[in-house]
Order: C-alpha cells, then structure tokens, then sequence
C-alpha cells in the first residue's frame, strides 16, 4: 500500500512520487455521519494516536479527523522492499520515557537497531570538505573535535548550561539566564565563540549544528541548544547516543500502527483520512469541525488539535484564537532541515561520515543501515542556507551530486525523502524556536481556547521537538480531556 506522500528515485523508475508504508489506512474512512461525537482529534501524528488511543481505552468516542493518507504525521517511514527508510522523526531512546513506554507497551523494546557503525574494519572512515580542502579522519578525532567545539559554545555558566536549564522536563521560564538565551540566536552565540575555534572545529562544528534546526543562524535562537543539550545529559557522547543512534528496526509506522490499532480496538475510535480541516466553529455546548473539501461537518463536545506549530494558522477558528497563539504561528518554528536517504552499492560506506559545509547542498551525512541488496544506507541532512536549499524532486541530478561529493567513488542506486518545506500539512521540519519565542509563547500556546485543547511536540515541555513531545503532550491532553467530560457526563472507564 501506497502513500502519497514521499518520493522514490531509481534509475530503472526516474522519480516516482509516493512510498508504501504501513503507515497508510484503507479504507480511509469510518465514521457515522450527524454524531455528536465525545471528542474529535485533528491530526494523526504521534501526538493526535496517542490522544485517540487513550481517550478511547478510557471509555470516550472519538473521531480522528487527518489531512493525510495515513498516521504519523512528521516521524513515518516508507517501506521498501521490506526496508524501511525513515522519512521524519526516527531515532529514540530509553532516557525519552514517553516513547519508552510506547515501545514496552508494544513489546518492541527488542527491535531497536543501531544507525551509525563507526568501525567497521576498512570501512570509509571521516570526510571533511574543509573549504575545498579534503580531510580524511578517524571517528575519534571527529568526535574530539565536535566535542571541544560543543563544549566552548555551550558553555555560557561555567557550568556547560546546567545553571540555565537545570530540570530540562520542567522549564521554569523565569529562571535567570533563559529570557537573555532565549533571545540570543545562535548566530549572536558564534560571533563570541569563533575567535576560539580553530577553523577545522569552526568548519566541522558548524556543519554539525546547521542540522539541529536548517535555517539562517540568525533566525535560530540559542536556547533551544542549550535544552537540547541539557535533555542528552549535557555531554556530547550522550548527544549523539540520544539524537542520533537508536531506530526501530520495523521503522516509526510499526510503532505508529501499534498505538492506531489498539484505539481501533475498542471499538470506539472512528477516522476520516485525506480529509484536511477548514474551519472550527466553538459553540460553546459543544465544536463543530468543516472539513476543506466537500463541507463535511463533525461535531463533538471536545476538540483536541494537534496541528504543527506552523500549520496552525491556517485553520480558522471562531471564536478567533488568542493573538499570541496566531502570531505565534504565523513566526512559525524555523526548522527548515533538508533529510534524504541513498541507497550507495558501497558496503565499506556503512562506515561513513562526512561533511561538506557550507557549500554542499547536503551538508552531513553517516551510514544508517545495510539494505536487503547488501548495499549501505546513507541518511543525509541538509540546511537551508541561501544558495544551497535543496528541494530533491526538484533536481534529481542535484541530490544525487551532493552525496557524491561527500565521499569519492559513491554509486547511488536510490534516492527517498520526504521533502517537509513544501509539505503544508507541516510546514517545515521538527520544532526549533525563534530567538524570544520560547519565553514570549510557549505558555499560551499550551492554553485551551475554550472547548479546543492543544497538544503538540512543537509545544510540549520536555523533549520538545521530538517523537517523546509529542506522546508527552497527547497524553497530558487526553487526561485533561478525559477528566473534564466525565465531570460533565460520568463514563465507564476502562482502565
Ligand atoms: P505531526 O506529526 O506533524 O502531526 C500533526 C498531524 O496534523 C499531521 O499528521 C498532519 O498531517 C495533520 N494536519 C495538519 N494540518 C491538518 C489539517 N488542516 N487538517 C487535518 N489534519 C492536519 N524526533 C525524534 O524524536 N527523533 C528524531 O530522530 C527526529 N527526526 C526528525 C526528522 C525529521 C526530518 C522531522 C521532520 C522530524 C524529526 N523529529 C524527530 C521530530 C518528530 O518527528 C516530531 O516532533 C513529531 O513526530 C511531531 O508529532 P506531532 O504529533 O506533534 O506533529
């Protein structure tokens, strides 16, 4: 079964829009037509399943409304040739307790596999283009490398950040030093930094980090970092152990189909899919949701919206959401990260890593996997700086260039990617804040807007940004929900 989302390239095919994924519902709707539903959950990510399936395990019937073909929303992955390839939110880890559980939940906690190999025996070790100059490293110095870089950047205390995120899971906004992180954008942080860098750490630090959030250095703000850090335990080893290194070995649509699945169990969650959302009309006994295309109307008691951040004002909402929500929207997250795989018939590439920053169109690469062909798997990452965006389906030739240049020799048998800048029902990859927005809208983004809830990893606390937000966030809303509508009207719990 097929999405429309996503694409493939070979060179028997040329470019084939759609991947199959497990991801994918057929049929695409079940639901009765005129009922009051309990709540209705727009969107279908991690944080719309998880809302779905604990509300209806609860006793609650819910009618999931989503945009797309399938669950998962920004973190799916296309099954190919049995393979999967991670199209968004792929790598997890046993310190992210939300996704954790999940995995437990679905006795899946034995199918994590490992992304990167670093020492394969004469396997391709460290490329770095170093302003044309090419550099062949081991992965230990590349790792000291980043590492005394990292380290001098996010040192702003003495302390490598601990003093201004201390409880990573528990923001307290008004702790000293996160209003003036807040507004400073990495951009700001780099201009005090650079003058102790050497320029292969500046070169290769700068490459690393430009994958964190894609955009113009300017835009980015640098507290983000410093979260992002203090969630990996405020070390760069743990870093790429808890960013970069553990996948599910079926890919995200096996957990994603999982959680789908059991809410569809009960018997009470009902779907409408390829169905993108309007209009929410708030009467105040009750919602009332308009379908874009064909004026279908949906209505409940609750609603629960977990759009992305960036989507969020393209719905219209009566009564008008709050300004700082809109115009927190309307700024949007600034993440604007390019992510692509290869197929490469180099199996010494399961080793690879590499840089090729700023002028590379894919900035950053490493080896993610051995497909079935016994060939290696390369995911690669790319910013958005002006003059290198790449949109892949847009120049074929253009992406398979940039992995080329990454090391000599590549032959590139396959592309996938899922280009998520032209995507509207995103908007952009996983959340990255603007400088001051994480103290001026985080807080309201989170409120309720009278019978509408939010749940978001875009604005989730703890890990922000990641599949573990976004579980964290749906969770929290459903038993908020969940509590208010057995106030109202008792239920029959099933837990
Ligand atoms: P979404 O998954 O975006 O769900 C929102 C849903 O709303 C979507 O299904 C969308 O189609 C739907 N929708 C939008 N508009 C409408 C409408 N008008 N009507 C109806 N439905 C609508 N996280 C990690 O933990 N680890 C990683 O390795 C990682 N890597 C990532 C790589 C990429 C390229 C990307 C894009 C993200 C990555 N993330 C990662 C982040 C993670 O994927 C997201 O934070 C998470 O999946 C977001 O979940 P969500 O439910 O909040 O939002």
């Amino acid at each position: 079964p097929k999405s429309r989302d996503g694409y493939q390239w070979t060179k028997a095919t040329g470019l084939v829009q759609g991947v199959p994924t497990l991801g994918l519902i057929q049929p695409p709707t079940h639901f009765t037509r005129g009922k009051n539903y309990d709540v209705i959950v727009i969107g279908g990510g991690y944080a719309g399943i998880i809302t779905c399936r604990d509300l209806t395990l609860a006793g609650n019937n819910v009618l999931l409304v989503e945009a797309r073909d399938r669950i998962g929303g920004r973190s799916w992955s296309s099954n190919i040739d049995g393979y999967p390839y991670e199209m968004g939110g792929t790598w997890v880890h046993w310190h992210q307790p939300f996704v954790w559980r999940e995995l437990r939940r679905y006795g899946m906690v034995d199918q994590l596999e490992i992304s990167p190999r670093k020492n394969v025996e004469g396997g391709a070790r460290v490329t770095v283009n170093l302003d044309g100059e090419i550099k062949h490293l081991t992965h230990d110095d590349e790792d000291a490398i980043v590492e005394s870089a990292f380290k001098k950047f996010i040192n702003v205390d003495g302390q490598f950040g601990r003093t201004v995120v201390p409880f990573p899971h528990d923001i307290e906004l008004h702790r000293a030093g996160v209003e003036e992180y807040d507004h400073m954008s990495m951009a700001d942080r780099m201009v005090q930094v650079a003058p102790h860098l050497t320029p292969l750490e500046k070169n290769m630090f700068e490459g690393f980090l430009s994958i964190t959030h894609g955009g113009k250095w300017e835009e980015a703000s640098f507290f983000e970092l410093l979260r992002w850090w203090a969630l990996m335990d405020y070390n760069l080893p743990n870093f790429m152990e808890l960013g970069l290194m553990y996948k599910i070995r079926d890919g995200q649509s096996a957990l994603a189909r999982r959680i789908f699945d059991e809410a569809v169990g009960t018997g009470r969650l009902d779907y409408t899919f390829s169905t993108p959302v309007k209009d929410v009309i708030d009467h105040g006994h009750g919602v009332e949701v308009t379908a874009r295309s064909g004026g279908e109307v949906f209505k409940a008691r609750r609603l629960v919206c977990t759009v992305p951040l960036n989507v969020l004002h393209t719905l219209a909402f009566s009564p008008k959401l709050p300004t700082l929500k809109t115009e927190a929207s309307l700024a949007g997250h600034v993440n604007k990260v390019v992510k692509c795989h290869a197929e490469v018939a180099n199996p010494d590439m399961r080793s690879l890593g590499a840089t090729n920053y700023p002028h590379g169109r894919l900035t950053y690469t490493f080896g993610d996997g051995t497909t079935p062909a016994g060939n290696t798997h390369l995911v690669a990452f790319g910013s958005s700086l002006p003059g290198v965006h790449l949109d892949p389906e847009q120049d074929i030739e253009v992406t398979k260039e940039a992995f080329e240049a990454f090391h000599p020799g590549m032959n590139v048998q396959r592309l996938v990617f899922h280009n998520w800048h032209k995507d509207e029902f995103a908007q952009g990859a996983w959340e990255w804040l603007r400088p001051g927005m994480t103290t001026k809208y985080l807080k309201a983004l989170r409120e309720r807007h009278g019978n509408v809830f939010f749940a978001s990893s875009d604005s989730s606390f703890g890990w922000r940004g990641f599949i573990d937000g976004a579980m964290d966030d749906g969770g929290r809303i459903a038993k908020l929900v969940h509590d208010e509508l057995r106030d109202v009207h008792p239920i029959a719990s099933k837990l």
